[in-house]
């Protein structure tokens, strides 16, 4: 009887520590009453984009939005999550990360591409065959918005678990998102029009190829961005033929941050003058954009490669959210050209047009082509010669590029 007493202290004595490792031992291991997370997946809605979470019983949780960079929380109690995100066919999601808030208690991050609003989030019973979802619409909005709506006090929430303060709920920070975001260059790649055996438009008094004026203010242009702490790729820096899908690859290798192709024009009427910044569209702005993005488009035709088969896949990229975006980006940078180049230069009317370069159809990458003038006009052709003339041009296109990256909603992204 004193022994089995001796023993019963002796186990008192060690209960704390055993409370202790018990309790190690459950915050690790899966809880059997959790809810089991099975699939997560985003799809899109009309005017939003929806997030499903697919589960076994209903879950408590707190859905709110943190900045810098952009993400949603979502922080799930008492689950087990069994599956990662399918890959996001509305490209709002660029990465998702799970990480433990406290023994079944998780959070799943999801890095916005774009700011978004949290515009509903509820759970739905199982009907027929289904399981538990839990549902959270978003929907994209500006960045001053989102601004606005960052932290738990604009959470979406169902339990009083739930941190009431983003304090609290930061508490817990991925590795990741805890990292600084170190200010990098900006990324841009010209693009010198043509080359080797396709010497684009011919001047029509002097006889100038329109291969050798690109290629000139191609790396003129570098250089002054450079000076002004660009990074500057050239798609070429030789008399060589590049094919027009190569020209965007090598934007897309460099993880550009701005393309821009650069041209000179060429018309029957000798008096068609003046300068022209083209973004990518569906469909041309009138006739003459059509006609233009027809002859820079048929340079591949001259390469002898079929570039055709690609078109399906780069237009469906091009249906994207990315694509939208990046289009409004273009137009954007487009319009800084348009409003550098008018202080020096003379510009043709409605400067900025729209037409379908495939040399524009990178996506993601904001991208713009610059026409500098007519080949075919007499007093154009000698100008563009010129290199004074040509630094001219380079000059308001960098301080354009300036004035783009400076930009509140460009400068927001990065
Ligand atoms: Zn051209």
């Amino acid at each position: 009887m004193k022994k089995a007493l001796q023993k019963f202290f002796a186990f008192l004595k060690n209960a704390p520590l055993l409370a202790l490792v018990f309790g190690c031992l459950t915050a690790y291991m899966p809880q059997a009453n959790a809810a089991q997370i099975t699939s997560m997946r985003i799809g899109q809605q009309v005017g939003s984009v929806r997030i499903v979470l697919e589960s076994d019983k209903a879950f408590d949780y707190q859905a709110f939005l943190l900045n810098n960079p952009n993400r949603l929380v979502v922080d799930a109690y008492n689950v087990d999550i069994q599956t990662t995100l399918q890959a996001d066919p509305t490209n709002l999601v660029s990465k998702t990360r799970i990480g433990v808030l406290q023994g079944s208690d998780k959070r799943i991050v999801f890095d916005l591409k774009k700011p978004a609003l949290i515009k509903k989030a509820f759970v739905l019973a199982p009907q027929s065959n289904m399981k538990w979802r839990f549902v959270i619409d978003v929907a994209l909005c500006s960045q001053a918005d989102f601004m606005a709506n960052i932290g738990t006090k604009h959470a979406f929430s169902n339990t009083k678990k739930a941190p009431t303060t983003t304090a609290q709920a930061n508490k817990w920070v991925p590795q990741e998102v805890a990292k600084p975001k170190k200010p990098r260059q900006k990324i841009i790649v010209l693009d010198p029009g043509h080359g080797g055996k396709d010497p684009g438009a011919i001047g029509a008094y002097g006889k100038t190829y329109e291969k050798n004026i690109t290629l000139a203010m191609g790396k003129e242009l570098k250089a002054i961005l450079e000076k002004k702490g660009y990074t500057v790729y050239l798609t070429r820096s030789t008399d060589i033929f590049i094919p027009l899908r190569q020209r965007v690859k090598i934007a897309q290798k460099h993880k550009a941050d701005l393309f821009m192709s650069i041209h000179a024009d060429s018309a029957v009427n000798r008096n068609a003058k003046g300068l022209s910044v083209y973004t990518l569209s569906e469909t041309a702005s009138d006739k003459e954009a059509a006609a233009l993005a027809e002859r820079e488009n048929k340079v591949d035709i001259i390469g002898g490669v079929d570039f055709s088969e690609n078109s399906r896949e780069i237009n469906d990229i091009l249906i994207s959210l990315s694509q939208t975006d990046s289009r409004n980006k273009s137009s954007k940078f487009a319009s800084y050209i348009v409003s550098e180049m008018s202080k020096s230069v003379k510009l043709i009317n409605d400067t900025h047009r729209f037409a379908g370069f495939a040399v524009l159809k990178a996506p993601d990458i904001p991208s713009a082509l610059l026409e500098m003038g007519y080949l075919s006009n007499r007093n154009e052709e000698s100008l563009l010669k010129q290199k004074s003339y040509r630094a001219k041009l380079a000059t308001s296109v960098s301080q354009a590029i300036d004035k783009y990256f400076n930009d509140p909603e460009i400068a927001a992204l990065y």
